[in-house]
């Protein structure tokens, strides 16, 4: 059976209305204005199975009150012209706002169609409806669309002629309950209504009644005009219970009204219309997994385990590309010195910029898989949890929950870098926290301090790896009391609130772990091009100049060549080795650095530093294996590095000028004394050169103070 059917499309502005509009009627489109108003007026013309259809878009509204022109014309054109269905476009995001214009159309009871759209943005947001169940709640057709690609046009179409040519009958109005206040009103003004036909071919009388209720302007005018008698006793019956209202509950009875009608959408909504499937199953997949990752004692030991996996992956993982980059710039080295001429320059190029700037480079994979590893714990959720679990001691000193990561990377578990250390401050939110755990982090046991602990306690103690894990210790203990300190004195300020916020846990993907890995591993190689480039130069500069004047060269080659002349081919070897380091040592001795550490000996005496030991500190401020090298070098050992620290360690131990004493001291003071460089230039981009200043200042004179207190007191107990 063939019909014409009328169509009026309905919904609050911008649910996508002119947009489904347009995909319903394409190109047949007529552009008018309602008679006496100026909102725009479209109609246009479709087929849907043998059914000639006219679609009216109505212009967009959030009610039915006539507070507004757009109210006023949606309700007469649904009143006067009668469609034969409305299609109600709904943004289903908000669906509990866009249904409150819909119970307004099922209280008019005009046959209603719901088209829930933008059903791509509810599943973008994890979001699920249930369509059915709400159709079967109100009793109508649910139709979900996606209108800005023609998604589910066909069958909200299908919904909308077959149900509309069904309901051919009378409207059947919804009837909400209003509460005990006005309930009986609407019941006894309904009866008034009904035995007078008030306003009878306009619209049922349950909706009369409330429109009165709600004092609505042109409804109680066309009251008056249509039956002023009716009219009168309405109006009677609606200001006494309004009156009734404001004294008994404070309230207006529109606002009455409009509370039972969000009560009656909130209950439909609390049976499970709305479910948020994703989230809630990984809310529910969260809770259970923070039941074991922060219970009250497995959750710090599963945090221990955790911490202790990840550092120990990134050392063994790291030191592999860590190799390749050392292997390519000794290589670059030997290249460059068997290509340059011998001198200045060479020793430019090969101790000062390859060798400084390749120490520095050679801690870039070690950055990267640390940074891979915290952004795994960040991007999934753990790294909230681990704060959590820590804020409370880390209050204690003035710290912050989050305080605890950039701790251990710089070096809570021997072998950090407080390099990478630093940067992970950027979790912290609150800038006084962020600074106190700045400037503490390089008290830390960094891998480039564990040669310098190995090479001391190989030499004067019986037991290296109790005196790690005693330094390791003490490193802490400084962290938490300088922390403690200056958060009391310079950076007072009370704690940020934690806030606990416990993202749900994720998966991270590998795209977001190689960008944040990337982007901190990028911003340190282009310091080392930079900064640390220079600072290099300068360091190399200071152990090079201005060397051995004329005669005193000339002093070597004579003992060289008198070597040569009477020592056999064996023994000559070592002798010209021996020749060798006391000239780079006297050498040294002569640089503005070894003349800087002579002239320090007379206060570094009082920690039992001489002027070697002062020179190989001034070198460890470029980086702290250059302790090790540096020491090598001024007790005349030639080059040594880390693996070959025994034969410096025994002598050491045999020097008459070195003891205990002095060993406790030089473990506290390279502990605790000026980060070195490159930290240093991360801590001033994380803060400001005044700060970076403050720890390089700061930490000597506290690492000065304590290790002059362990020499005295060591040597006092010792009797030496
Ligand atoms: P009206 O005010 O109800 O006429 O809304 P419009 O048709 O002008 O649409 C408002 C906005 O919603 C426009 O930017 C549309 O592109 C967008 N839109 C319409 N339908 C959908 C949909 O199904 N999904 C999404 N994501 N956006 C839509
Ligand atoms: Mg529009």
């Amino acid at each position: 059976m063939e019909k014409h059917l009328t169509l009026a499309l309905a919904g609050n502005p911008n649910c996508g209305k002119t947009t489904m509009y347009n995909a319903l009627t394409g190109a047949r489109q007529r552009v008018g204005n309602y008679p006496g108003v100026t909102v725009e007026h479209r109609e246009g013309d479709a087929r849907h199975n043998g059914h000639d259809l006219t679609i009216v878009d109505l212009p967009g509204t959030y009610s039915l009150t006539a507070y507004t022109p757009e109210e006023l014309v949606a309700r007469d054109y649904i009143v006067e012209r009668r469609p034969h269905a409305v299609v109600n476009i709904l943004d289903a995001t908000s669906l509990e706002r866009n249904l409150y214009l819909s119970l307004q159309f099922m209280e008019l009871g005009v046959p209603l169609v719901l088209a829930l759209n933008m059903m791509d943005a509810v599943r973008k947001q994890g979001k699920e409806i249930d369509t059915a169940l709400l159709a079967k709640r109100l009793g109508l057709p649910v139709v979900e669309t996606v209108a800005r690609v023609g998604g589910g046009k066909r069958e909200l179409l299908e919904a909308a002629t077959s149900y509309a040519a069904e309901k051919t009958g009378p409207w059947e109005p919804l009837k909400i309950s209003y509460g005990p206040d006005l309930d009986p009103v609407i019941d006894e003004m309904v009866t008034v209504i009904e035995k007078n036909a008030f306003l009878a071919e306009r619209a049922p009388a349950r909706w009369v009644a409330i429109k009165y209720l709600e004092n609505d302007e042109q409804v109680v005018k066309m009251g008056g005009r249509n039956d002023a008698e009716t009219d009168e006793t309405l109006k009677k019956m609606a200001e006494d219970v309004a009156r009734h209202c404001r004294s008994t509950l404070k309230i207006s009875p529109e606002s009455l009204i409009a509370d039972y009608r969000y009560g009656y959408i909130a209950s439909l909504m609390k049976e499970g219309v709305v479910r948020a499937v994703r989230p809630q199953a990984r809310l529910q997949f969260s809770d259970q997994l923070d039941k074991v990752l922060t219970q009250q004692f497995m959750g710090p030991a599963i945090m221990i385990g955790i911490l202790y996996t990840i550092f120990y992956t990134t050392f063994t993982l790291g030191e592999i590309p860590m190799g390749w980059v050392e292997s390519f710039f000794a290589w670059f080295s030997d290249m460059a010195s068997a290509v340059l001429p011998d001198g200045m320059v060479k020793s430019l190029i090969v101790d000062g910029i390859i060798g400084g700037v390749g120490g520095v480079l050679g801690f870039v994979p070690l950055i990267m898989v640390m940074f891979m590893m915290i952004a795994f714990l960040e991007d999934s959720g753990y790294m909230a949890r681990m704060a959590y679990m820590m804020d409370r001691v880390m209050r204690a000193f003035g710290l912050h929950g989050s305080s605890v990561m950039p701790l251990i990377v710089s070096g809570g578990i021997a072998g950090g870098c407080a390099v990478p250390g630093v940067m992970a401050t950027r979790t912290l939110r609150s800038p006084k926290e962020k600074l106190a755990t700045v400037l503490t982090a390089p008290f830390m046991s960094c891998g480039a301090k564990v040669p310098v602990i190995i090479l001391i306690s190989a030499a004067f103690f019986d037991n290296s790896a109790s005196v790690m894990f005693w330094t390791v210790l003490g490193g802490w203990a400084a962290a938490l009391v300088v922390a403690k300190l200056l958060r009391s004195t310079l950076i007072k300020g009370e704690s940020t609130p934690f806030v606990m916020e416990l993202p749900p846990y994720r998966m991270p993907t590998l795209k977001g772990l190689l960008i944040h890995t990337w982007e901190r591993a990028w911003s340190y190689i282009k310091k080392a091009g930079t900064v640390i480039l220079g600072i290099s130069i300068l360091i190399w500069a200071m152990m090079t100049f201005p060397g051995l004047p004329d005669h005193e060269v000339a002093n070597y080659d004579a003992k060289r060549t008198a070597a040569e002349s009477t020592l056999s081919a064996e023994a000559l070897e070592t002798r010209l080795a021996e020749i060798d380091n006391m000239e780079s040592q006297h050498a040294l001795k002569n640089s503005v650095a070894g003349k800087i550490g002579s002239s320090m000996e007379s206060v570094t005496q009082l920690a039992g530093f001489d002027w070697r030991t002062n020179i190989a500190l001034i070198g460890g401020f470029a980086a702290k294996e250059v302790i090790v090298s540096t020491l090598g070098t001024a007790y005349s050992l030639g080059e040594v590095d880390a693996e070959e620290a025994e034969g410096l360690s025994t002598r050491l131990a045999a020097d008459p000028t070195w003891s205990v004493a002095t060993a406790v001291a030089l473990l506290v003071f390279v502990m605790l004394y000026a980060p070195c460089f490159v930290t240093v230039v991360v801590i001033a981009r994380e803060t400001s050169w005044k700060w970076a200043t403050f720890s390089v200042v700061f930490n000597t004179g506290f690492a000065f103070i304590l290790s002059v207190l362990a020499f005295q007191v060591t040597r006092a107990v010792m009797g030496g």
